[in-house]
């Protein structure tokens, strides 16, 4: 009898940061069986951190009941190009979460999510499909965060936050808190550069930096 079969995509700087917490999520069994690999499009090793690296032709052939895939890849545009790749091949999305990230009251978080160690989610959340949360980042009560969003480490993202599809909030970056009727807007694939301060709403696909944060010269 055939068993599921649990790829992470990507097996470079984010995918192998995710690895160690897919293992630990799944546990022992799975591992011992070789049934987590790494899946990339680039050729590599045999082998990547004691994980079998194979292309995504080879995972789509592997005797399974089922196939899970999560995409491990910070950029957010080819996260989706890879998701809509597996959704048409019937391969379902696996979200992975840290053990010790921390999800408090009335949050909704779609799939295929990535919660890294020390990632903290308040209450009244709710958080579209594919994002990534890195490294001792937050969301605080009553945000809104849209699909393929990607927090870099240690992101502060305070209390009635908005932030759109595909925007990318850089290391370090603090979001100023919005209020309940007037919330903080970041656009649609807005990028806030590393250590940024956000005090005021970001436009759809502006970048900026500093603090407080200003549109970056071109
Ligand atoms: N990759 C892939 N298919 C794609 C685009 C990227 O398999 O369509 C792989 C690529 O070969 C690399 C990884 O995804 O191994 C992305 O690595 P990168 O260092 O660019 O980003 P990160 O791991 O930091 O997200």
């Amino acid at each position: 009898m055939s068993r599921p079969l649990y790829g992470i995509f990507g097996a470079s700087g984010c995918g192998r940061g995710v690895m160690p917490l897919a293992r630990e999520q799944l546990g022992e069994e799975t591992v011992a069986t070789d049934r987590l690999v790494f899946i990339d499009d680039a050729a590599g090793p045999e082998r990547v951190n004691g994980h079998r690296l194979l292309s995504y032709a080879a995972f789509l052939a592997l005797p399974a009941s089922e196939r899970f895939v999560c995409v491990a890849i910070a950029g957010s545009l080819v996260r989706q190009n890879i998701v809509a790749r597996c959704e048409a091949d019937g391969v379902l999305p696996w979200s992975v979460c840290a053990a010790n990230a921390v999800v408090m009251d009335d949050v909704s978080i779609g799939d295929g999510v990535i919660l890294c160690p020390f990632v903290t989610l308040t209450s009244n959340i709710r958080i579209g499909r594919h994002f990534h949360a890195n490294l001792y980042s937050y969301v605080e009560h009553d945000c809104v965060i849209g699909d393929y969003v990607t927090f870099a480490p240690g992101v502060k993202c305070n209390g009635n936050v908005w932030i759109d599809d595909h925007a990318y909030i850089g290391a370090g970056a603090v979001i100023r808190q919005g209020t309940p009727g007037l919330p903080l807007k970041i656009g649609a694939g807005a990028v806030v550069g590393m250590g940024a301060v956000v005090t005021r709403e970001v436009p759809p696909g502006a970048v900026v930096v500093g603090n407080p944060a200003r549109p970056m010269k071109k």
